[in-house]
């Protein structure tokens, strides 16, 4: 339970933490603070939580969304028990045994998220876009604790000076009605230099008939999301899917691909999408996000009641999740650098070393480093 710390002259302050976006990353920490007893506000801009959601797709590992901390049934759409990876001519087949991810519904996920910190006593106040002047006036009072939440073109990081991110995936998604999705439980990964620069095109079956068709263009090419979209349904196997379909809805939007070098500064704290807490493979950051946004919790709790530095979110969301992002950084580094014949040659070496069988037995969607130590602790026992 949250107790109060000393305050300079000798006497009690409350302090209140103020979270400015309720993407599901803000939410998480507001619950969790909430939880814990201390006083929490999340501002957000839009009018409605679940207004932009989305955007984004929902594809989560099974394993990962049993630790988000929230009842997700309602929102759940498709399971998934594997991927189709295409590159240049070639094409890789990952079969997990049983189901490994779910397909959620990202609307219904940022209302259950809402719900849940509401629930548990945090202040969510829609509709409210927080300024310049007023992210200054409130890391301005040291009884506050500001946390930007607010996503990958954060201005609560560029107001107080954070480090920059350099790259971002533009990206552009749209939903179909009547597609003929085939395969109803396997999203598919198109690689193609021409089309998606340093990211890539996919495919993700919400049911027989709604398919999600969505692809991304580093920030550092010259291609633009839409544009780059367009020539995607041009390819055979997209186009074949939705030849007779219905388009519903599109969204444009941007990920960050790298963490940002520092993430905390005085009472100011950064998490989630803002803080670049992503995949850089897949532009995944649910998982990271929200595992960080407990950190978080923990260290602003620890200050609150012990005084602890607020620095200390920084050491420990490093030292828990940091090796992972800079593997995922790694991968996305190798692969963005192939040309198309590259990946068909890639896919053809990774074919041969046995990668199809290794990545449906001992794959993690989220963590490189457990899937190495899976497979270590496999080979010793076997
Ligand atoms: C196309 C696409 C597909 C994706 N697919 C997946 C996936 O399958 N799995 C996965 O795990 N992740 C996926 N992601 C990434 C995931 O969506 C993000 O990591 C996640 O939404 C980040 O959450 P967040 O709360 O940090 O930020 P956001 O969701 O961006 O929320 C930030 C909020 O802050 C608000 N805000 C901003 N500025 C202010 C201000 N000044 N005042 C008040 N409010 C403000 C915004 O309105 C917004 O609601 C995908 C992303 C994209 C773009």
């Amino acid at each position: 339970m949250w107790s109060p710390g000393l305050g300079p002259k000798g006497c009690f302050v409350r302090k209140k933490t103020v979270i400015i976006g309720a993407g599901v990353i803000g939410l998480t920490l507001a619950a969790e603070l909430a939880k814990s007893g201390a006083e929490v506000e999340v501002y957000e801009s839009r009018v409605s939580v679940s207004q932009n959601a989305g955007r984004a797709s929902g594809i989560f590992s099974t394993e990962g969304l049993s630790r988000i901390g929230i009842d997700y049934a309602p929102a759940l759409q498709n399971t998934l028990n594997g991927a189709v990876i295409s590159g240049g001519k070639q094409s890789f087949a990952i079969e997990t045994k049983g189901t490994k991810a779910f397909v959620l519904d990202r609307r219904i996920l940022a209302e259950l998220c809402a719900e849940n910190a509401i629930k548990n006593g945090a202040k969510v106040i829609l509709g409210k876009r927080i300024s310049r002047e007023e992210l200054l006036e409130l890391a301005h009072d040291k009884n506050n604790i500001l946390v930007g939440a607010d996503g990958a073109v954060s201005n609560v990081a560029s107001v107080f000076g954070f480090p920059k991110i350099d790259e971002y995936v533009l990206t552009y998604k749209a939903e179909y009605e009547n597609a003929r999705v085939g395969d109803i439980h396997k999203v598919g990964l198109f690689f193609s230099n021409k089309i998606a620069q340093r990211f890539f095109g996919w495919t993700v079956p919400y049911s027989g008939s709604k398919l999600e068709v969505g692809v991304g263009v580093s920030s550092y090419s010259r291609q633009n999301s839409m544009s780059a979209f367009n020539a995607f349904i041009k390819n055979r196997s997209v186009g074949d899917m939705i030849k007779d379909a219905k388009r519903t809805i599109g969204y444009a939007s941007i990920i960050p691909l790298q963490v940002r070098k520092k993430t905390v500064m005085n009472n100011v704290l950064l998490v989630g999408d803002a803080a670049g807490q992503v995949k850089a493979t897949t532009g995944g950051g649910i998982i990271f996000g929200t595992a960080c946004a407990r950190i978080a919790a923990k260290a602003i709790m620890e200050n609150i009641g012990a005084g602890k530095p607020l620095e200390r979110y920084e050491k420990m969301w490093r030292s828990a999740y940091g090796l992972d992002l800079r593997l995922h950084k790694m991968v996305h580094g190798y692969y963005s650098n192939l040309n198309d014949r590259g990946f068909s040659m890639a896919i053809i070496g990774a074919k041969l070393l046995g990668l199809e069988k290794f990545l449906g037995k001992y794959g993690d969607m989220d963590s490189p480093k457990l899937m190495m130590k899976r497979f270590f602790l496999r080979s010793l026992s076997n």
